[in-house]
């Protein structure tokens, strides 16, 4: 069986502007798709209107296309996909997969379990929900068991789902539906075969791998890019991964991100934006791409130190 044509995607929060760290990730994505004649598609994930801060989507796409990174087919929003959403928590309802949770955060914080990931949810709402409390939130029943995920460039996750994280959530006691179940849900929807992103979200990827299983659906490939540190050491989103790029000047941030990619520098100096994609493009080597400095509670399997961090 011939495997489903490449397509990789690029998925911001509306936040803010888009800043360094989340360039690099799109540029990784993009350059890995583009060298594979594959497709790349651009989701706004805008579900936590909470956090979503007005007018950053536009910022973000003009930042996207000042620097090159021009997508395929229209921009999705998750804002405007929740009866998705919802058909897949309707899904794991009736295969009894999912129950109503009336527990607050401060009460799961006071039972104390501590994973990688933040407080474990300790089951109290499992077998149904405490005399006279109601439902708040709606959990995903994990399964007692270790999970291993495959990734090009850290070379892999095991995560103990039940022991390290617990039941996860899949629709938050304010009513919006979870990251993990909505990015599961679209990346299935838009037919993603692979996922380029950065390494903060690996220990989110057997919560999602399982999440697939529990709804029928496909598994993409994973690959996560490494989280850069900044001049000082520490990691790029605290400082400098932080600070918004400047898209009236996106070579020097293009180059920057190409470098801290691992990838050998351009044989031409650029003149401008599409003559070095153009160059960029045909010598992209994810195989260059260093696994970087990550903070993980989980462990990693052959973690793929085939190279030193690129210099900074
Ligand atoms: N929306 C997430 C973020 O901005 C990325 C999700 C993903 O790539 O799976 O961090």
């Amino acid at each position: 069986m011939n495997a489903p044509p490449y397509r990789g995607r690029f998925a911001p929060s509306p936040t803010g502007p888009l800043h360094f760290g989340s360039l690099l990730a799109a540029i990784g994505s993009f350059a890995d798709a583009r060298a594979h004649q594959g497709g790349w598609l651009v989701r706004i994930e805008d579900l936590d209107r909470n956090r979503a801060v007005a007018g950053a989507d536009r910022a973000i796409l003009s930042t996207l296309e000042a620097f090159g990174l021009d997508w395929d087919e229209t921009v999705v929003y998750q804002s405007q996909r929740r009866a998705l959403y919802q058909a897949a928590l309707e899904q794991l309802r009736e295969s009894g997969l999912s129950y109503p949770c009336a527990c607050t955060r401060r009460e799961i914080a006071a039972r104390g379990l501590q994973g990688p990931e933040g407080p474990i949810y300790p089951g109290t709402c499992r077998a149904g929900l405490p005399p006279n409390r109601s439902p708040r939130s709606e959990r995903l029943r994990v399964a007692d068991m270790e999970l291993s995920v495959p990734d090009a460039v850290q070379g892999g996750i095991v995560q103990h789902l039940a022991r390290e994280v617990g039941d996860l959530v899949l629709r938050r006691a304010d009513g919006f539906y979870a990251y993990q179940l909505a990015v599961v849900v679209d990346d299935a929807e838009q037919g993603i075969t692979q996922v380029v992103r950065g390494a903060d979200l690996l220990a989110s990827t057997p919560r999602q791998v399982y999440l697939q299983r529990c709804l029928g659906l496909p598994r993409p490939a994973y690959a996560h890019l490494p989280l850069v540190l900044g001049d000082d050491g520490r990691k790029l989103s605290k400082s400098l991964a932080a600070a918004p790029v400047d898209p009236s000047n996106p070579l020097p941030a293009l180059e920057r991100a190409w470098r801290l990619l691992g990838q050998t520098p351009l044989a031409e100096p650029p003149s401008d934006v599409e003559t070095f994609w153009q160059q960029a493009i045909p010598s992209w080597d994810p195989s260059r791409v260093p696994s970087g400095p990550h903070r993980l509670g989980s462990r990693q399997t052959g973690a793929a130190d085939r190279h030193a961090p690129a210099p900074q």
